[in-house]
């Protein structure tokens, strides 16, 4: 459909031009350093943590169940914070392993781990010749540069609106050994805000794949950031695995990065009885045993489930005005316009953009130039690669309000500049 600039004789298309660059000149004088890249909490909301701080101190027992937190020991995490981590991820705690600050360094480890040794008895993946993971895209760049650093071919999949394409998925894991894994991001997807429909749960978990060594990396990071009272409810994965006859498939992960303190958080890993057990294994070769002293100071803070969700709550009433200010921003600056589109989540951390084809580089350039910084165009797709360059991800939190909506009001009128000289380009 054509968008109301290209529409436009081509005079008064001109004249918007015109009237759209001194608009941009106007902002540009005002000199403005604004960050919407990262998702990141803002100083308020790490803030609500700093309690936290005080549940550990010199006077303090140090043990946990008899366990102590201040020595070597206790390889897979303290008692309590496995049973916490365990009731987040709705499942047994025996099957789940607190370790480290960073989900992601887990997940970099069981790829690294399936690259060097192979898993549950196959060939190590860098002796199985082209090695290949799927990337519903847009997606989060991060889980896509693991897999590029290794060498693995990635290869994007389209994301909808309840998750990945998956006559795709199946279609592709079916056909070909070379594909041993996929990113999930199930709940409030990074970058779409997308939570996975209990039909795609189910198919993703019954999955036929002809690799024996094909596993789900199954990233649940936003599981409990809702923005709302009425969260989105997602189909508990070792649940739809049990049922397929499939416990094997998944790895599932989370951390309390943006619960607590993003690098100073918790975090952990969970899968099959029989997984785990390969994964303490290997784990164990990587470190001596876990950071104990920060999971006693996070139970001792949040407690349990409820005790993470009302903490969260606290969050959302932070973080829920700028998700709402990015809503009504782009749809009084760009409603009617017919040039764009965006996601409209209802947690997580992001908002996914889309612009005209061939504008996202052209307008990050743009908002770069006046003032305001944002994700790479280009970020949301494995190497870099938009391949109709039209995604941007929104990043709202780390901004202050005012900050936030100065940033917008830029991006808003970069998304018109670009789309309208497109237009005229056309012509
Ligand atoms: N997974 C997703 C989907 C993320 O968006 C992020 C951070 O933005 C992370 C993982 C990082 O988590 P951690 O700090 O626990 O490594």
């Amino acid at each position: 459909m054509a968008n109301a600039y290209q529409t436009m004789e081509t005079a008064e298309l001109d004249a918007q031009i015109a009237l759209l660059e001194q608009e941009a000149e106007r902002l540009r004088a005002q000199g403005l350093s604004l960050d919407m890249a990262r998702g990141k909490p803002s100083q308020e909301q790490t803030d609500l943590s700093r309690g936290m701080l005080d549940c550990v101190d010199a006077t303090c027992d140090l043990t946990d169940e008899g366990l102590a937190a201040d020595n070597y020991g206790v390889p897979d995490g303290l008692p309590s914070a496995r049973r916490l981590a365990a009731e987040l991820l709705q499942t047994d705690s025996a099957n789940v392993l607190v370790i480290g600050s960073s989900s992601l360094n887990l997940m970099y480890d069981l790829v690294c781990h399936a690259y060097t040794h192979g898993i549950a008895g196959n060939e190590p993946w860098c002796h199985q010749g082209e090695v290949k993971f799927l990337c519903p895209s847009p997606g989060y760049d991060r889980h896509f540069r693991v897999t590029e650093h290794f060498g693995i071919t990635n290869v994007p999949v389209a994301m909808g609106v309840d998750g990945p394409d998956m006559d795709e998925v199946e279609r592709l894991v079916a056909s070909d050994a070379s594909i041993k894994g996929i990113w999930c991001v199930p709940k409030y997807a990074n970058p779409t805000g997308v939570t996975y429909s209990d039909d795609v749960v189910r198919r993703l978990a019954a999955l036929e794949p002809a690799a024996p060594d094909f596993r789900i990396f199954w990233d649940n990071a936003y599981m409990v950031h809702d923005l709302y009272d009425e969260g989105d409810e997602l189909l508990n994965i070792f649940d739809a695995l049990a049922e397929a006859g499939h416990d094997d498939m998944a790895y599932v992960f989370g951390s309390t990065a943006k619960v607590t303190f993003p690098s100073s958080g918790m975090a952990f890993v969970a899968s099959s009885a029989a997984n785990m057990r390969e994964v303490r294994d290997a784990f164990a070769v990587m470190r001596v045993s876990p950071e104990k002293i920060s999971q006693l100071a996070h139970v001792r803070f949040l407690k349990d489930a409820a005790g993470v969700r009302a903490h969260m709550r606290k969050h959302a009433a932070i973080v829920r005005p700028r998700f709402e200010l990015v809503e009504q921003k782009l749809t009084d600056g760009l409603g009617g316009l017919d040039c764009a589109t965006w996601t409209h989540p209802r947690g997580g951390y992001f908002v996914s953009f889309d612009g005209p084809e061939g504008s996202a580089k052209a307008i990050v350039a743009l908002a770069a130039e006046l003032g305001v910084k944002l994700t790479g165009a280009g970020a949301t797709w494995p190497y870099g690669k938009d391949p109709k360059d039209t995604n941007i991800r929104i990043a709202p939190t780390y901004p202050s309000l005012d900050e936030l909506s100065a940033a917008l009001d830029v991006f808003v009128l970069a998304v018109k500049l670009v789309s309208a000289r497109l237009a005229r380009s056309e012509r």
